[in-house]
């Protein structure tokens, strides 16, 4: 990623994707009732992106890293071939799953240092079940966890937290996945309040969420958990720190096209990554700009500005090293 960001500035890029989201379908096996994404018609739902158009998508926008979602990939019949397409031209994976399916689809992919599975993982047994609306799924992916840690896959977990978490809801899970699951490393974030999600109202405000991640953080908790954000942005959950959107870093590309102006939000669609660069107005987007930015504070908008904003500190570039 540091000589990806080397050679951008070389080039003097003012943006370019640290990430791209690519949503090969929107169909899911799950129903979560904070889910923005599974509500399209059948016909939509139905789509499924050909592995030639998701390489040429990832090729044009010259990401170097690319998180598979949805939806629910492994649905996807090529989401294997895909994915080998994009690993075999040097690309990170994250391959998002809600592991429904992954005992089942393991056999198709092989372990890389370039690939991962994030696996969704919410909660504690009760906790998950309940986000994900059935009974039995945490066992399930904790048990397919088991699998891909055993056929050497790297593993990485992503958790989203609502209003009904705690400080010790958040200290649990990242306990069990860090200490007794031993996962590689874990993903966190505060849900996005999809303006298309039936639970509206579990979704946390900033002000909810800050105290939330400082005090499960609290008492040197957050350096021990092997958790996979800049130091930075996890500065910017407990409110240590403040800074803007970056929706260009991550951007979301989908059988619609490359969707403005980020994952979470959609107004409209751009035929090439370079088309959404250059014909969004980047600056009516962010927390008091946009009234749907309110409450954001995910990774797909913050992270990339405290991964640029560190790699312009000495003092926080040697404090991402550190871990
Ligand atoms: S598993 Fe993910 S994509 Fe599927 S319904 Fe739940 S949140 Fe939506
Ligand atoms: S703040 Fe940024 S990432 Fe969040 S919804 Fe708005 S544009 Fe998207």
């Amino acid at each position: 990623m540091g000589w990806y960001l080397a050679r951008q500035r070389l080039a003097k890029r003012e943006k370019f994707p640290l990430i791209v989201e690519l949503e090969p379908l929107f169909q899911c096996n799950l129903t979560c009732s904070g889910c923005g994404k599974i509500q399209h018609p059948d016909h939509v739902l139905n789509r499924r992106m050909p592995v030639e158009q998701a390489v040429a998508a990832i090729e044009e926008s010259g990401a170097p890293m690319v998180s598979i979602a949805g939806g629910e990939p492994l649905i996807h019949p090529e989401i294997h071939t895909i994915t080998a397409e994009l690993l075999r031209r040097k690309k990170f994976v994250y391959l998002c799953t809600n592991a429904l399916l992954l005992e089942r689809k393991i056999s198709k992919f092989k372990p890389s240092p370039y690939f991962a599975w994030a696996i969704h993982i919410d909660g504690l047994r009760e906790r998950h079940d309940e986000s994900v609306e059935r009974e039995g799924v945490f066992d399930k992916a904790v048990a397919a966890i088991g699998v891909a840690k055993e056929r050497g896959f790297r593993v990485s977990t992503n958790t989203t937290f609502f209003t009904h978490d705690s400080p010790k809801t958040v200290r649990e899970v990242l306990d069990f996945l860090n200490d007794d699951l031993g996962v590689d490393e874990m993903m966190i974030s505060p849900a996005y309040a999809y303006e298309k999600a039936p639970d509206q109202e579990h979704f946390l405000g900033v002000s909810q969420t800050r105290k939330l991640f400082s005090e499960a953080f609290a008492g040197g908790r957050r350096k021990k958990w092997r958790l996979n954000h800049s130091p930075l942005f996890l500065d910017f959950l407990e409110g240590k720190a403040e800074f803007g959107c970056t929706a260009w870093g991550i951007p979301s590309y989908s059988v619609f096209g490359w969707q403005r102006p980020c994952y979470l939000m959609s107004d409209g669609y751009a035929a090439s990554y370079r088309e959404l660069v250059e014909t969004t107005d980047w600056s009516s987007y962010g927390r008091g700009k946009d009234p749907r930015c309110a409450n954001c504070m995910a990774h797909c908008g913050y992270e990339p500005t405290a991964v640029l904003q560190t790699t312009k500190s000495v003092k926080q570039s040697l404090r991402a090293l550190a871990g």
